[in-house]
């Protein structure tokens, strides 16, 4: 993978990653791919990344540990 800042060539590894792009503290994936270069930048490659959201936004409704998780949510976007 090129780096986006500075065209270098980034450093592949394989990791846990929390995935806090996805608006949530407590989200981590395992074994994905993390590219990084020498000037800092870091990217991590989200397979299947529609997919993966849609269950976590399952999970959060339908799971009852996540309930504070959407009282939450509602009262933020005004969801019931
Ligand atoms: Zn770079």
């Amino acid at each position: 993978m090129t780096c986006p800042k500075c065209g270098d060539v980034m450093a592949m590894t394989r990791g846990a990653h929390r995935y806090l792009e996805s608006g949530l503290s407590d989200v981590t994936l395992l074994d994905v791919e993390i590219c990084e270069c020498a000037c800092g930048e870091r990217a991590i490659v989200v397979p299947h990344r529609a997919e993966l959201h849609a269950l976590i936004g399952r999970t959060i409704a339908t799971d009852t540990k996540f309930l504070p998780i959407r009282a939450v949510l509602a009262n933020h976007w005004r969801l019931a």
